[in-house]
């Protein structure tokens, strides 16, 4: 199988564009509180807002206009360019709500990420599509994939979590990480 058969499956959300920072800044001056996006330490962001926030932290996160300010990480351009620039499809994979449908294709097209509609999905269960490499945030979606190669991107709702397979700080580690298993021909999880 050569590159141009292979396909990426990439997670949008805190892997391309940060989410939970934008999300955090306007929680924060409605709420008048100074969380950080250190401080979620774990999925469920309703356990670090104030409980008078709660379920309403959502209602920021999954607005459309939350996309106006999220930004495109350091190097993730790049790195989508020169992994394409490898032959391999780049398909991207996002859990997207009702409120958001749409909006983050959007957001893809006006940061240069050239998505099309054959290469965008939204799901909530990413283990329905087919890949080869899969880059997500979100532990139960890198357990729950058929791509044999996956990196976990560490962010501070992950990394108190159990995984023993590849994760990556960057977009630089992820490149290297692809690298390596090019190189080795191997597929490793
Ligand atoms: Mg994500």
């Amino acid at each position: 199988m050569n590159n141009k058969d292979k396909i990426l499956l990439c997670d949008v959300d805190d892997v391309l564009g940060s989410l939970v920072s934008p999300t955090l800044s306007i929680y924060n001056k409605i709420y008048d509180d100074n969380l950080n996006t250190s401080d979620i330490t774990e999925w469920d962001i309703t356990k670090f807002v104030k409980p008078e926030c709660g379920n309403k932290i959502y209602d920021i996160m999954t607005s459309p206009s939350i996309y106006d300010i999220v930004t495109p990480l350091e190097g993730a351009l790049d790195g989508i360019n020169f992994i394409r620039s490898e032959g391999i499809r780049v398909v991207f994979v996002t859990a997207a709500f009702l409120s958001v449908a749409g909006r983050k294709f959007i957001w893809l097209e006006d940061n240069d990420f050239q998505p099309t509609k054959e290469n965008y999905i939204e799901t909530f269960d990413k283990s329905l599509i087919i890949g080869d490499y899969m880059i997500d945030d979100n532990l139960t979606n890198v357990r729950s994939t058929n791509a044999k190669n996956k990196i976990l991107f560490n962010a501070p709702w992950n990394l108190g979590l159990k995984w023993s397979g590849n994760r990556a700080n960057n977009w630089n580690n992820i490149i290297e990480l692809y690298k390596i298993w090019t190189n080795n021909k191997e597929d490793n999880g």
